[in-house]
């Protein structure tokens, strides 16, 4: 199921960014796959690999109510012969609440609603051993794929390019992609990250996680040295948008044909583009990689900071 060829390179032409003589690639992450959001893929494929090893029954793993990963998890369980486990922050929600939910029950997922205060135990250790004791055999992947094994399936997605370019893009939620795409970053390429929450501290984010899989100090510096990050660009916080954004995204699609969301690969490009002009940056070539998150039909409303839902 792990096919990436549908994953193509191509150059996108941003009216604004041309007058700079700047060469825009995209990496189109958001086609390899229906359900499963590009980025998300990519963290579950090694995740998947592993729990077949381990000869796992399933994958249990983490998320909100509008959580594009455990969409993907139970759609890449279903298709790798393995059972799937979502746990739900929110205990007054139902497998009826909302499509991303019913796209999850119709994959096959079990779903168990937790309340905030249990949720907020998900990556403590005890909580672990409890469900590892109520359902036993299973393999317990973080919210948002972010583990060692979701960081090296998204080092294959500069494999899958050319090494020439000057900066690479991406948005950034627990940062697991971000991570994979630096520690395959060419010597001379600069990574920038787009965070698209609210007061978020990119860096130390970024740290934190490397640290937890064992990397060393000095080498998670030098990994760090080259991300420069965006932090102004988060529209109000996760879910948030505003008709700037909207609009941006509706203009995107009118000149390219290529869609976005409001959650982050629109934010994402809207923040490259805005960087790009008010720093007058000129003469470069630069890759965005859209990781997805348009599967499943959404909708959206224009308003100023509705909720996505
Ligand atoms: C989840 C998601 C991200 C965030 O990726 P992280 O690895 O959590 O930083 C980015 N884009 C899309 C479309 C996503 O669904």
């Amino acid at each position: 199921m792990f096919d990436v060829s549908k994953s193509l390179l191509q150059t996108l032409q941003l009216k604004k960014l041309n007058t700079q003589n700047i060469e825009l690639f995209v990496k189109r992450d958001d086609l390899i796959d229906e359900y499963v959001s590009g980025n998300k893929w990519r963290k579950l494929k090694y995740n998947v690999e592993q729990a077949k090893t381990l000869k796992k029954s399933g994958i249990l793993t983490f998320g909100g109510a509008y959580s594009n990963h455990l969409v993907a998890t139970a759609a890449a369980c279903q298709k790798s012969g393995l059972r799937a486990i979502g746990i739900v922050r929110g205990d007054e929600l139902n497998a009826h609440s909302n499509s991303i939910l019913r796209q999850c029950a119709d994959f096959g997922m079990a779903l168990q609603f937790v309340s905030r205060l249990d949720y907020a135990a998900r990556n403590e250790k005890s909580y672990h051993e409890e469900l590892n004791v109520q359902f036993p055999n299973y393999l317990i992947v973080p919210e948002g794929g972010a583990n060692y094994y979701g960081m090296i399936g998204c080092q294959e997605i500069l494999k899958e390019t050319a090494n020439d370019f000057d900066y690479v893009v991406v948005a950034q939620g627990t940062t697991t992609t971000s991570i994979g795409l630096a520690l395959a970053l060419p010597e001379k390429t600069t990574l920038i990250v787009v965070p698209v929450l609210k007061a978020f501290d990119a860096l130390a984010e970024m740290k934190t996680l490397l640290g937890y899989t064992g990397f060393e100090l000095s080498m998670i510096e030098d990994v760090l040295s080259k991300v420069h990050v965006l932090s102004e660009y988060h529209f109000g916080g996760y879910g948030k948008y505003t008709d700037e954004l909207l609009d941006f995204m509706e203009q995107v699609y009118t000149e390219t044909k290529l869609p976005l969301d409001p959650i982050y690969s629109g934010k994402a490009l809207f923040a490259l583009q805005d960087w790009a002009v008010k720093n007058a940056i000129h003469d470069k070539r630069i890759l965005f990689i859209h990781t997805g998150g348009i599967q499943g039909g959404k909708t959206i409303e224009k308003k100023e900071g509705r909720q996505y839902s």
